[in-house]
């Protein structure tokens, strides 16, 4: 009696797996039928293995994001004009971050994509997160990393925005073992970055923003700073500052693009 209840619910869990494998079958064709892909940029449509982007548009993306930089500033640069690692914008720079890795320039279409993401066009996370964890494997800190800290937003921006970018960048990040941490805060409401123009106003503007929580987890933890765009790094700069007296053991950053520079 009992082994054969067992063996009925056994062949009624079976079947069910098939019918759900069955209905998602028949919903994932009517689906491209319905709503054929299409490249996340321009709207072209493409085949179901492009992954999101038309040829053109990948073209165009992978362009923005060739090339040697420095691991310092994330600024582009030759190989053979380092010294010590750091390119000679960042000789006797105060950096507080460790390391930055970085999948491109700010410009043309890595620009455009970047800002839209911002505007609102969500969509666009799987072409970004692919190019964030790109980034994250030419890095020299993949493996030493224990938490992702995306760089905070004042609650009063997330509200209005209704998303903080870095963080939906963090949650595409592939890692073994890393976790995100939101216990770094932002704990004034700032001026936005790109509406000043001096370096000097930019540090100015951040200093004091950020804060950790009480019960944070940060001693002499590997720690990576994830965001959307570098510009100055004054923002990360202020970051790293307050991870590091927070006890943080090296501090990295990851970002989408480093503004600044133009490829042409
Ligand atoms: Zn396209
Ligand atoms: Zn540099």
């Amino acid at each position: 009696m009992f082994v054969s209840g067992g063996a009925e619910r056994i062949i009624v869990s079976v079947d069910r797996a098939k019918l759900k494998q069955g209905v998602s079958f028949v919903l994932g064709g009517l689906n491209q039928l319905l709503w054929p892909a299409v490249c996340v940029n321009c709207r072209r449509s493409i085949s179901e293995t492009d992954n999101n982007l038309c040829e053109d548009c990948w073209n165009e993306l992978l362009a923005c994001t060739a090339g040697d930089y420095c691991r310092r500033c994330g600024r582009d640069v030759s190989r053979f004009g380092l010294l010590d690692g750091a390119c000679p914008d960042c000789q006797g720079r105060q950096i507080h971050f460790d390391q930055i890795a970085r999948a491109g320039i700010y410009d043309k279409s890595l620009r455009e994509m970047i800002l839209a993401f911002k505007k609102g066009r969500t969509e666009l996370d799987s072409v970004l997160g692919f190019l964030a964890n790109s980034a994250l494997q030419g890095s020299g800190f993949v493996n030493g990393t224990e938490f992702f800290v995306p760089v905070p937003l004042h609650w009063s921006r997330r509200l209005v925005r209704g998303y903080n970018q870095a963080i939906i960048i963090a949650k595409k990040l592939k890692h073994p073992s890393a976790k995100i941490s939101t216990e770094l805060v932002r704990i004034r409401r700032t001026k936005s970055q790109p509406a000043m123009a001096s370096p000097a106003a930019r540090v100015r503007n951040v200093a004091g923003a950020f804060a950790v929580r009480r019960q944070h987890q940060f001693a002499d933890r590997k720690i990576c700073l994830v965001d959307d765009i570098k510009t100055t790094g004054a923002t990360l700069n202020e970051c790293a500052r307050v991870l590091k007296q927070a006890g943080a053991a090296k501090v990295f950053a990851l970002v989408l693009a480093v503004a600044g520079q133009s490829t042409s």
